[in-house]
């Protein structure tokens, strides 16, 4: 199969059949969403969504959460991946934020992974998902559901697929694809065993077409 005509049938079946599809961390502005993001690394997003109320409601904003220690948001925090990074993260990125952005979370992909905590897949997340901008977020279900796809050819870094899929997914469909594969990868093509007679996208996969040869 050609590679377009896989990468037409996998977009097709999903804006057909997953019209609706965000981010499953909560939040209400772009400082909540840079939280809840940088929390997410190496964590599930429901563990973070237990913990986010009180750390909003107490660190409403960059001023308040600039002006706080790593030792008070440590307690907040304590309950996900890596609290001791994490709570030091938080609170450098929001010194950078009133020292360098005027407490406005930045939209440019480079001046965001400046911050504190924020790599590129977090910084790709937020220019997707507050600015809109067509950049594709590698987490490791975008990265397997992509190689088992065959949307990439074995890719063999988050940055290769990144790259691939950027070149070959309409750039209005972009940020929505994004959400498409993670939510794809979190239930339906798992990592361990796949859910493959559930799956829409039998007919354009690679690894299903292969396992039936
Ligand atoms: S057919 Fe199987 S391997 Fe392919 S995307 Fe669906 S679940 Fe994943």
């Amino acid at each position: 199969m050609k590679k377009e005509e896989r990468y037409k049938g996998v977009l097709d079946w999903f804006e057909a059949n997953v019209p609706v599809a965000e981010t499953e961390l909560h939040y209400d502005d772009p400082y909540q969403l840079l939280i809840a993001v940088i929390l997410s690394a190496q964590c599930t997003d429901k563990r973070v969504n237990m913990i986010t109320p009180a750390l909003f409601r107490d660190f409403p904003t960059a001023e308040v959460l600039a002006a706080s220690t790593p030792e008070v948001v440590f307690e907040y925090i304590r309950s996900v991946s890596y609290p001791n990074n994490k709570s030091k993260h938080l609170v450098g990125m929001a010194k950078m934020l009133m020292a360098d952005f005027g407490g406005v979370v930045p939209s440019d992909i480079d001046e965001l992974q400046k911050l504190p905590g924020v790599g590129r897949k977090t910084a790709n997340v937020i220019a997707s998902v507050v600015y809109n901008k067509p950049a594709m977020a590698v987490d490791t279900h975008v990265f397997r559901v992509a190689n088992r796809i065959g949307l990439t050819n074995n890719s063999k870094t988050p940055l290769e697929t990144e790259k691939e899929l950027v070149k070959n997914i309409p750039e209005k469909q972009i940020p929505i694809a994004h959400h498409w594969l993670i939510l794809h990868g979190r239930y339906v093509c798992v990592a361990r065993k796949p859910k493959c007679e559930e799956c829409g996208l039998k007919p354009w996969c690679k690894y299903f077409l292969k396992a039936k040869i």
